[in-house]
C-alpha cells in the first residue's frame, strides 16, 4: 500500500489530510495515484498481449517506490541509465537490473562490478572491447558475475556495434571473459520515439528491424537460443512491437507522460499513448499586472527537449499559457477579460518528465485533494 511517509519532506505535514491538494508548499511536484497506476496496468497488458517481457526504465522517474510498483504490475526488472542508478535502484532492493547504457571507463566498471558483488542480478550493455575487457577485470577481482547484451547501433548513433563482423568480434571477447554470460542485444531506437508523423515512423521502424534481423542472424552461432532483444520507447513501441524481432520493451515515460509525449500520436487514433500522471503544483505570487500574473515555478523547475512549454492542467483560467520566465518565476498570460488572485495554485503539465524529475527532491502522490505519500526520487542527480 502507501505506506511510505517521508517526515524529512517540507509537506510530510499534510500527508493523510484530505484537503493538502490546495495547501502545498509550492512548487512541488505531484502524481496522480490513481492514473500511474493504471498506465502501468495498461503497458503491462500490452506487453502480455504481445508475449514480451517489460522492464521499464528508472531514468523517467529514479524513484524506487515507483520501480517497486511496476515490478508488482508484472515488470521483469527495471532500466537504469547510468551505474548512480542502478545503486540506488539495487540498495532500494530491486533484484534486477538492467543498465542501458554503455560504459568506458575503470571508474564506472568498478562500480557496476560493485553492484553486481552485491548479489543484484545486473545486466550491461557493451558496444566496444574496452567495456567488455574492464568489466570483466572488475568483476573477476570480485569473483562476480553478470549478464551482458551487445549493444546495436540501429540508427541513433548514440552507441552501439555497427556491424555483424564488429558484433561478433564482441560476442567472441565475452565468451571467454567466464565471468559475462552473453544474454542476447540491446537495440534502443532513440530516433524513433519522438517522431511525430506515424507512417514515416513505421517505415523508419522497418529500417530498424532489417538492421536487428541481419545482427540476430550473423551472431545466432554466439548467442542463446532464445535471445534477449530489448528496447522500445513510449513513442514507438506499437511500431517496435509489429517487427516481432524484440522480446522485451523497455519504455519509461508511459507511466508519468508529459507535453512532449502528448504530441506523439502512437498509432493513428490521435490521442496520447498514456494519460499524464505528472504535474507541477505552482502558486500565483504576484497578479498586479493587468492580463499576466507571476508564479514560483521557474526555469530550476521545468526541463524540455523540443522547446515545449509546461501546459496549464488545472486552476487557471481556459486560454492561458504558462511560461518559465527567470530562473525562480514563471509567467501566466491571461485571456482578456480574466483574471487570477495571488494565492491560487496551478497546477501545468511538464514539458518532459525524464529530466523535470531530476529537478526535485520528492514526488507527492495524490488521489483527489489528498496528499497519500511522499516518495523521495532518491536517484536524482545520481
Ligand atoms: N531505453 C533507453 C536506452 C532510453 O534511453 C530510453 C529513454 O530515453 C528509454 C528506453 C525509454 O524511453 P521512453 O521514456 O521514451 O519510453
Ligand atoms: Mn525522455
Amino acid at each position: 500500500g502507501l505506506c511510505s511517509v517521508s517526515t524529512g519532506f517540507p509537506n510530510a505535514r499534510l500527508i493523510g489530510h484530505g484537503n493538502a491538494r490546495s495547501q502545498l508548499l509550492t512548487p512541488a511536484l505531484i502524481l496522480d495515484h490513481d492514473q500511474f497506476l493504471a498506465n502501468l496496468q495498461a503497458m503491462q497488458h500490452i506487453a502480455n498481449l504481445a508475449g514480451v517481457t517489460l522492464r521499464p526504465h528508472g531514468k523517467a522517474h529514479k524513484c524506487p517506490e515507483m520501480a517497486h510498483r511496476q515490478i508488482a504490475a508484472g515488470a521483469v526488472g527495471i532500466c537504469a541509465a547510468t551505474p548512480g542508478e542502478a545503486e540506488v535502484f539495487a540498495r532500494a532492493g530491486i533484484s534486477d537490473i538492467l543498465m542501458t547504457s554503455t560504459f568506458a571507463t575503470r571508474a564506472a566498471a568498478e562500480r557496476l562490478a560493485d553492484i553486481a558483488a552485491s548479489g543484484t542480478r545486473l545486466s550491461l550493455v557493451a558496444d566496444s572491447l574496452v567495456s567488455v575487457n574492464l568489466i570483466a577485470a572488475a568483476l573477476a577481482h570480485r569473483k562476480a558475475n553478470a549478464r551482458i547484451l551487445i549493444d546495436i547501433d540501429t540508427g541513433r548513433h548514440r552507441s552501439g556495434a555497427r556491424s555483424v563482423e564488429a558484433a561478433r568480434e564482441l560476442a567472441d571477447a565475452i565468451l571467454k571473459t567466464g565471468n559475462l554470460e552473453l544474454a542476447g542485444i540491446q537495440a534502443y531506437a532513440g530516433h524513433l520515439s519522438h517522431w511525430e508523423d506515424l507512417a514515416s515512423r513505421t517505415d523508419q521502424a522497418q529500417a530498424v528491424g532489417q538492421v536487428l534481423e541481419k545482427m540476430l542472424e550473423g551472431l545466432r552461432p554466439h548467442l542463446p537460443q532464445n535471445p534477449v532483444v530489448t528496447g522500445g520507447s513510449t513513442g514507438a513501441f506499437r511500431q517496435e512491437l509489429a517487427l516481432e524481432l524484440y522480446t522485451e520493451l523497455q519504455c519509461g515515460s508511459y507511466a508519468l507522460m508529459d507535453a512532449e509525449y502528448d504530441r506523439v500520436d502512437p498509432d493513428g487514433t490521435g490521442t496520447p499513448a498514456f494519460p499524464t500522471a505528472l504535474f507541477v503544483s505552482t502558486a500565483v505570487i504576484s497578479s498586479n499586472v493587468p492580463g499576466r500574473v507571476t508564479t514560483d515555478g521557474g526555469e530550476k523547475r521545468f526541463a524540455a527537449k523540443l522547446g515545449t512549454l509546461p501546459v496549464l492542467r488545472r486552476g487557471a483560467p481556459d486560454g492561458a499559457t504558462y511560461q518559465p520566465s527567470s530562473d525562480e518565476h514563471g509567467t501566466i498570460l491571461l485571456p482578456e477579460g480574466t483574471s487570477l488572485p495571488a494565492g491560487s495554485l496551478v497546477e501545468v503539465q511538464v514539458p518532459h518528465c525524464d529530466p523535470t524529475v531530476n529537478l526535485y527532491d520528492a514526488l507527492h502522490v495524490m488521489r483527489g485533494e489528498k496528499l497519500e505519500a511522499i516518495w523521495p526520487i532518491a536517484a536524482r542527480g545520481a
